[in-house]
């Protein structure tokens, strides 16, 4: 945990669980059809990991 939080957007499926977990951090982007990090310390490090663990296809990831 820790570092600054990205998603691998060539993986993502667009499901938006880690928009809905944490919307300060990630938000869905419509015209890709995918998920952004819009604020990497839009929420606790805690709750980041939370949208992580949460991720269907494990495509987000601290860097
Ligand atoms: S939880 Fe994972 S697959 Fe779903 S929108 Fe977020 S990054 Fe994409």
């Amino acid at each position: 945990m820790g570092g600054t939080v990205t998603i691998n957007e060539d993986e993502c499926i667009g499901c938006e669980t880690c928009c809905e977990l944490t919307p300060g951090v990630f938000q869905f982007d419509a015209d890709s059809g995918k998920a952004k990090v819009v604020n990497p310390t839009g929420a606790s490090d805690d709750e980041i990991q939370a949208a992580i663990d949460a991720c269907p296809v494990t495509c987000i990831s601290w860097e």
